[in-house]
């Protein structure tokens, strides 16, 4: 059985590395010659809108996914009247905007940030009227690892970006005082069998990730049922299959979505080693519509993403219980090369093993000053200002 995959980079990679146990062979599609899934799979160089190739593509594929959400929701279609596609086309349209994604969780009656639509300078006005500062202004489309992003605290920044507000349709976000991030993984397959990891923590720093905790220290029940209610809707509105991954931000243990990914995500990478069926096995089953594995957890996991540089490898190898994972991409700065996990039976224990990675971890990018593992959620408090670039 041959899985297609759209996109080639580190996703792709680790799915295509829990398919193989399965007896999965794997075909990626991407534009880059240089897309990382070339060093184990069959790589075809194409860009997305180009109809032949997806037709030679899809060529005796069992069904086919992808593992990056701004695939033109066309070529999902054009594939999907020659073999399964999932998630649906219908899904990757939804996600790949933020005022559709936005408008779905209020239909839905899934709490969502305060949030205005802005199509120029004078909804712009409008929006700032309406939600007040501070404010982050965002484009509907394309955006990623925090780009595409304003952060508007004073009326000096708000003059600044309407002069250089971009010709695209964009949405003004109230700025959240969160008391963290946390993510849901959820996972349905094709018979409708759904499954949820636990809520996991999330650090960013210039709007990129770089570290989590899985499960989120003190994860209260009511939380964990609040993502899954709200999780659960999501994927039987959308006739969902694969893994989704919804963001929230917690609020005094209140969650507010915040944006969601029809894919596999990077806050569920320690589910490779953390948890009973990794994200990525479970993508494939469902995919396949084989029974999804068990999403139990094993222990308590750390994920470090390594963006720009590589640690020494003997280094991270000799902590106990780290699992050191690199995507053969070339080291460019703001560029994710791969990750580490560690992992222990109790959270001291993690806290113990975290502090004894090399000191190329125990810098401010990685965010483990601001990871207080042990203390209430309610007293964790994180530098919003460090989470965002202005761009
Ligand atoms: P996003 O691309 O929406 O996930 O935004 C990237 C990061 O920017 C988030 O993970 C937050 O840390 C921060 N951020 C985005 N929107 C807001 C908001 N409305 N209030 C506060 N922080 C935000």
């Amino acid at each position: 059985m041959t899985i297609g995959i759209l996109g080639g980079g580190q996703l792709g990679y680790m799915l295509a590395l829990a398919g193989y146990p399965l007896g999965l062979r794997f075909r990626f599609l991407d534009p880059s010659p240089e897309a990382p899934v070339g060093r184990i799979a069959q790589r075809v160089t194409a860009e997305y809108t180009d109809k032949v190739a997806l037709d030679k593509f899809a060529n005796g594929l069992e069904v086919v996914t992808y593992e990056f959400e701004n695939v033109p929701v066309e070529a999902a279609e054009f594939l999907a009247e020659r073999v399964p596609v999932y998630p649906p086309a219908s899904a990757l349209e939804q996600a790949q905007d933020r005022r559709r994604e936005k408008q779905l969780f209020r239909r839905l009656g899934i709490p969502t940030t305060e949030f205005a639509e802005v199509s120029g300078g004078l909804e712009f006005d409008a929006a700032i009227k309406t939600l007040g500062l501070p404010a982050v202004l965002k484009t509907c489309r394309m955006g990623y690892d925090g780009k595409g992003q304003w952060l508007l605290r004073t009326r000096e920044d708000v003059e600044k970006t309407r002069k250089e507000l971009p010709n695209a349709p964009l949405i003004l976000e109230k700025f959240v005082s969160f008391t963290r991030e946390v993510s849901l993984l959820g996972v349905r397959n094709r018979g409708g069998e759904i499954a949820f990891y636990p809520l996991v923590e999330n650090h960013h720093r210039e709007g990129i990730l770089r570290l989590s905790l899985a499960p989120a220290p003190n994860l209260s029940s009511a939380s964990q049922q609040a993502a899954e209610e709200a999780g659960r809707k999501v994927l039987e509105a959308l006739g969902y299959v694969g893994v989704l991954c919804i963001e929230f931000f917690e609020v005094h243990g209140r969650l507010l979505a915040n944006e969601m990914a029809p894919r596999v995500h990077n806050s569920g990478h320690w589910t490779i080693e953390g948890a009973v069926t990794s994200q990525f096995e479970n993508h494939l089953r469902a995919a396949l519509g084989l029974p999804l594995g068990s999403t139990a957890t094993m222990g308590h996991s750390a994920m470090l993403n390594l963006i720009g540089e590589l640690p020494v490898t003997e280094e991270v190898l000799k902590v106990r219980d780290s699992h050191l994972h690199l995507y053969g991409k070339e080291a460019r700065p703001g560029r994710k090369v791969g990750h580490v996990t560690v992992r222990a039976d109790r959270i001291e224990k993690l806290q113990q093993r975290v502090a004894e990675l090399p000191a190329f971890f125990h810098r401010p990018e990685f965010c483990l000053e601001k990871a207080q593992m042990e203390r209430a959620p309610d007293q964790l408090k994180i530098h919003l200002s460090t989470n965002l670039s202005q761009h």
